[in-house]
């Protein structure tokens, strides 16, 4: 009920073999620290996934991920090695079958925890996703037993995005407030992370006195849609404003205005997009002040201990 991924803007493409080479082709830069993440939709339901890993693997990107929700289809694990891909990452959004099933349909808890059994059984690095919302994060701290007992190696938090079908259905409802997340999330992240588990979470609210970043300035991630869009900004996805377009397979930058525009632009909110689409998440002193910024989703605290 959550998914941030809008159709209407995308289509619904599957790309060829051939198109998803020659794009990873474009991406890769023998100089840099590259990595991949294959998310979707379900990037599982694309028969030739494992050809596109054992290839960029032999390109030479440092890190393989592919996003899964748990349903492995295609025998994906009988096709690709733990030496070929380096994480499996699942999405789970609930540790209890009861909250996670209302998110992400029925059947899919008991799913996801069979694909992680089996992918740990086989010797595969395992991260698992969690994006907290209002609906699953009074049961977020029964988290750090259920990650125990999976084996699991890495654990991402998100926070809900009004984006998607969150902004068709439930906008404010799904909202987290900032005295809840700050109540909770920080310190199960922690248990989490003294159980020697890495642990990626955003900051999300930053005071005032804190540096704000946006990582359209001060990193490098793109988001390469089967339409041929290529995004800096995970929250301008749902605009026609990217700032490249693959034409042709040949990468080209889109004219002006688009995203990077937005990445120049500095007010005391923080992430311009965060204000312009879901500015339910900031709050105004008497003075017309924000209490906080909003962070950029893009950038995390990570936890190794
Ligand atoms: S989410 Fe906000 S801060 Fe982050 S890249 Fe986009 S505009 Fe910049």
């Amino acid at each position: 009920m959550h998914c941030y991924i809008n159709p209407k803007q995308h289509g619904k493409n599957t790309l060829s073999i051939e198109t998803i080479l020659s794009w990873l082709t474009a991406f890769y830069d023998k100089r840099k620290k590259t990595n991949v993440i294959f998310l979707g939709g379900e990037p599982t339901l694309h028969k030739d996934l494992p050809v596109a890993i054992k290839k960029a693997k032999e390109m030479g990107y440092s890190s393989i991920t592919v996003d899964t929700n748990g349903y492995l289809f295609n025998d994906i694990l009988s096709k690709i090695t733990n030496e070929e891909l380096d994480f499996l990452s699942f999405s789970l959004d609930g540790a209890t079958k009861e909250i996670n099933d209302k998110i992400r349909g029925a059947g899919s808890y008991d799913t996801c925890i069979t694909g992680i059994e089996k992918a740990v059984s086989l010797g595969f690095q395992t991260s698992l996703i969690y994006t907290v919302n209002s609906e699953n994060i009074d049961e977020f701290h029964l988290m750090v037993s259920l990650l125990k007992k999976l084996k699991i190696d890495r654990f991402f938090i998100q926070i809900i995005g009004i984006r998607g079908k969150s902004a068709d259905t439930n906008s404010s409802k799904l909202q987290v407030s900032v005295e809840k997340w700050q109540s909770i999330v920080p310190s199960v992240a922690n248990k989490i992370a003294d159980l020697g588990i890495t642990v990626t979470y955003p900051k999300v609210f930053l005071k005032p006195d804190e540096v704000f970043e946006c990582a359209g300035n001060v990193a490098e991630n793109y988001f390469v849609f089967p339409n041929g869009r290529v995004y800096r900004c995970p929250l301008c996805e749902d605009f026609p404003v990217h700032g490249q377009v693959f034409d042709q397979n040949c990468l080209t930058k889109t004219p002006k205005l688009n995203e990077t525009d937005f990445f120049k632009l500095n007010i005391p909110e923080g992430c311009v997009m965060n204000r312009l689409i879901q500015p339910g998440n900031i709050s105004y002193d008497d003075d017309g002040r924000p209490a906080y910024k909003i962070a950029c989703c893009m950038l995390k605290e990570e936890i190794k201990k």
